[in-house]
C-alpha cells in the first residue's frame, strides 16, 4: 500500500507536467502512447486501492469542459466514456468480471465495431426531425452545435422513418484522412496551425463558432447508439435500425460469438489500419443484448458492459527489474534489461538489448528505473528514454562486469571501444554448436528451432546457454518471424512441450564429448538416473560394457566442471527428466545388428524394443553380436555374419523374441 501511494504520486506528477509540455507548451516531450502507458499505470493502480484516488488526479479529468459562446446542454442520460484494455489478458479479465457478475460461466454474445477516432455527439430528434445536438462534454453537459451538425451531410436532418416522440441517436463526427491531409495543407498555406490528429480536427471543426466554415471541412458521422427503447434488443438489431433511419454505420461491425473471433479481428485490422479511410484507435465491443447490457449498469463513468480494445502502442513504459549481461559467439559481453512485461507494438516484451556500457550511460539507467520502451523499426525491442522523476532512491548503478558472466575469465573493453570481451578464447559462450546439438533430433527435438534462429537468439542476447531457451516468451521470438520461420506462438509452443525429457535424451544434451546416442543409452541402463551418473566414479563408467577410458574420463570430467555444474543445475531447474526405466529382460546382454528394411516394424522401434528387453543394438557385425536380423535386401553386414559364424535370423523370428 505505501509502495503503491509513492508510485501514484510520482506518477500523478510525471503525466501532470508531460500533459503540460504538451498542452500548453505544445513540446512533445514524450509520446502520447508513453503518456497513456503512465495513465493506464495509474488507473490500475487505482483502482486496485481506490481509498488512494484524488480529485486532482489525471484520472478524475473529465475531456472537453464547454466552451464560452455555445449554449450548453444537459444530457437526458450521461454521455459515459469506455474502460480502455490493451491486451488480450486484460481483455480476458473483463470477459471473465462479467461472467463472474452476470452468474455464468460463459460470456453472451458480444458486439465488434471499430473505434473511429472523432469526436461524440448526440442529436436529438423529435417526432424523426433533427432537433438539437450537442457535443459529449463532461459526459453531463455538452456544447450546443446544432448549426454546426446540420452542415455535415451525412446525418439527415429528418429521419427516413417517422418517429413519434424523441428519439436520441449518438455516434461520432469524424473526418477522413485524405480530408485531414488537405485541411492541413491548406491550414500551413495561411500560415495557421495545424491539426495533431483527425479527431482533433473533427472536434476543432465542429466547435467553430461560424458554421461557414465547419461546412468547409467535409466532416462526417457514423452513428453506434441509439438512447432509448424503440424496440431495439440488441446492439447488431441497433445498427440495422441506425441505417434504416438513415445512418451510416460502422461496415466492419459484427456479432462475435467467441473471444478469439474477436482477437483474430482485432489482428486484422490492425494490419489493414493504416490503409482504412478513416483514423481508428480501437474496437468497441460490448454485450450484444440490451437487456443484460443494461443489467450490468455502470461502474465509475463507463459502463460494465463495454470496453475499448485499444490498439497496441508503439511505446509504453515499464519498470528495469534487472540487468543481465550476456555473452555472444563472439565473446562480446552485452547488457540486456529484464523488464516487467509490457505489450508493445501488439506483443510481450521482456528484455531488451542495451548494446553496450556507453549506451546505458547515455540513457542515465539504473536498475529499478522507469523507462520508455518501443521496438525499433516496429521489430526489435529497445530501451529509449528514462522517466528519473519516477525513481524512489532505490534504484542501483549498474557496472559491467570485469568477468565473463559465463567462464569467469578476465572481460575488457576493446581498444578503448564501447564493447566489451571475454578474452577466454575456450569460453563456452562462444560455442553455439552446443546449442544446435541440445534442440537438434537426438536431444531435445524442439521442433521448429533450427540453427538460424538459435544464432539470431544468441546474436540478440535473448539467450545465453540451452537453459535459457525455456524462458522465452513469444514476444521475444516474434520479431523473428519475418526471417520466414515458424510463428513464434508455434515455438514458444515447441519448446513447452520439451520441457520433460527422457534420461538417454537428457545426456545426448548435455554436449559431453564423445556421448552419442549409444553411450547414452550405457549410461541411462547403468544408471538409471542423472542423479548417480552425475556422482559416479572413474571405476563405475569404466565397468560398464562399450565404454573405454577416453569416454570414461569425458564424462566423470564433464561433470567435475564448474561451468557444467551451474548449467546443469540451472537446465534442470527449467526441464524434468522422466523416470528411466532400467531394463530387466529376456535378452539381457544380447547384441542385435539389424540390415535390410524390416516389414512390420520400423527400426527405431526395433532397436527400442530390443533395448526394452534389456538388450543392444549396434550398427557393426563382430564377434560379440549374437544375432543379426535380416530384413529384406540385407547389406554386407549379412555377408559379415556369415563368415563370422553369427546366428542370422529372419523378421518373424525376431518378432517373436521382443
Ligand atoms: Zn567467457
Amino acid at each position: 500500500m505505501a509502495d503503491a501511494k509513492g508510485r501514484i504520486e510520482k506518477l500523478k506528477k510525471a503525466i501532470n507536467k508531460y500533459r503540460y509540455d504538451y498542452h500548453v507548451l505544445n513540446k512533445e516531450t514524450i509520446s502520447i502512447e508513453a503518456l497513456d502507458s503512465l495513465k493506464h499505470e495509474l488507473k490500475k493502480l487505482e483502482d486496485e486501492y481506490p481509498e488512494l484516488v484524488t480529485p486532482d488526479s489525471p484520472t478524475q479529468r473529465v475531456a472537453g469542459e464547454p466552451l464560452k459562446g455555445f449554449k450548453k446542454i444537459t444530457h437526458r442520460v450521461p454521455m459515459l466514456s469506455l474502460e480502455d484494455v490493451f491486451s488480450e489478458e486484460e481483455f480476458s479479465d473483463w470477459e471473465k468480471r462479467i461472467a463472474k457478475l452476470l452468474h455464468i460461466s460463459y460470456t453472451t454474445e458480444l458486439f465488434s465495431e471499430l473505434k473511429f477516432d472523432g469526436l461524440a455527439v448526440s442529436l436529438v430528434y423529435k417526432n424523426g426531425v433533427l432537433d438539437y445536438a450537442s457535443t459529449r462534454g463532461n459526459g453531463k453537459v455538452g456544447e450546443d452545435v446544432t448549426q454546426n451538425i446540420k452542415t455535415i451531410e451525412a446525418i439527415p436532418l429528418r429521419l427516413e422513418k417517422d418517429i413519434k416522440g424523441e428519439v436520441e441517436i449518438r455516434g461520432e463526427v469524424i473526418i477522413t484522412r485524405k480530408g485531414f491531409e488537405k485541411i492541413n495543407r491548406e491550414q500551413k498555406k495561411k500560415g495557421e496551425a495545424v491539426y495533431a490528429n483527425p479527431r482533433n480536427l473533427a472536434a476543432g471543426s465542429l466547435r467553430q463558432l461560424d458554421p461557414k466554415m465547419t461546412a468547409s471541412r467535409n466532416l462526417d458521422f457514423h452513428a453506434y447508439d441509439i438512447v432509448g427503447d424503440i424496440g431495439q434488443k440488441t446492439h447488431a438489431r441497433e445498427h440495422e435500425i441506425l441505417r434504416e433511419l438513415g445512418f451510416k454505420t460502422d461496415k466492419e461491425a459484427h456479432i462475435a460469438k467467441k473471444p478469439e473471433d474477436i482477437f483474430k479481428f482485432k489482428e486484422k485490422i490492425e494490419y489493414l489500419r493504416e490503409k482504412l479511410e478513416y483514423e481508428i484507435d480501437g474496437l468497441v465491443i460490448q454485450i450484444n443484448d440490451n437487456a443484460i447490457f443494461d443489467k450490468l449498469g455502470v461502474a465509475g463513468k463507463a459502463p460494465r458492459g463495454a470496453i475499448a480494445f485499444k490498439f497496441a502502442p508503439k511505446e509504453a513504459t515499464t519498470i528495469v527489474r534487472d540487468i543481465l549481461v550476456q555473452v555472444g559467439r563472439t565473446g562480446k559481453l552485452t547488457p540486456v534489461a529484464v523488464l516487467e512485461p509490457i505489450q508493445v507494438g501488439g506483443v510481450t516484451i521482456s528484455r531488451a538489448s542495451l548494446h553496450n556500457e556507453e549506451e546505458i550511460r547515455r540513457l542515465g539507467l539504473k536498475i529499478g528505473d522507469t523507462v520508455i520502451v518501443g521496438r525499433a523499426g516496429d521489430v526489435i525491442p529497445d530501451v529509449r528514454k528514462v522517466l528519473k522523476e519516477l525513481r524512489r532512491g532505490k534504484e542501483r548503478e549498474f557496472h559491467m562486469p570485469k568477468q565473463c558472466p559465463v567462464c569467469g575469465h578476465k572481460a575488457e573493453r576493446d581498444k578503448g571501444g564501447p564493447l566489451t570481451f571475454c578474452l577466454n578464447k575456450k569460453c563456452p559462450a562462444k560455442h553455439r554448436e552446443g546449442i544446435y546439438h541440445f534442440v537438434g533430433k537426438n536431444a531435445f527435438d524442439i521442433d521448429g528451432l533450427g540453427p538460424k534462429i538459435v544464432d539470431v537468439l544468441l546474436d540478440e542476447g535473448l539467450i545465453q546457454d540451452a537453459a535459457d531457451i525455456f524462458d522465452l516468451i513469444e514476444g521475444d521470438i516474434k520479431p523473428l518471424e519475418r526471417f520466414g520461420e515458424k510463428s513464434a506462438e508455434n515455438i514458444i509452443r515447441a519448446i513447452h512441450a520439451k520441457e520433460k525429457i527422457t534420461l538417454p535424451r537428457f545426456l545426448i544434451a548435455l554436449g559431453i564429448l564423445h556421448v552419442g546416442e549409444e553411450t547414452a543409452l550405457d549410461l541411462a541402463d547403468r544408471f538409471g538416473a542423472q542423479e548417480k551418473i552425475k556422482e559416479a566414479s572413474l571405476e563405475e563408467i569404466n565397468d560398464i560394457e562399450n565404454i573405454g577410458d577416453v569416454v570414461t574420463k569425458s564424462v566423470y570430467d564433464w561433470f567435475r566442471d564448474p561451468y557444467n555444474k551451474r548449467y546443469l543445475e540451472k537446465l534442470l531447474r527449467r526441464v524434468s527428466i522422466e523416470k528411466y526405466h532400467q531394463p530387466s529382460g529376456k535378452l539381457k546382454g544380447k547384441i542385435f545388428v539389424l540390415t535390410g528394411s524390416l516389414e512390420t516394424i520400423t527400426r527405431g522401434e526395433a532397436k527400442a524394443r530390443v533395448r526394452k528387453l534389456g538388450g543392444k543394438t549396434s550398427e557393426s557385425v563382430g564377434k560379440d553380436t549374437d544375432f543379426v536380423v535380416a530384413g529384406s535386401e540385407p547389406g554386407s553386414k549379412l555377408d559379415k555374419a556369415q563368415k563370422l559364424g553369427v546366428k542370422i535370423i529372419d523378421e518373424k523370428e525376431f518378432l517373436k523374441m521382443i
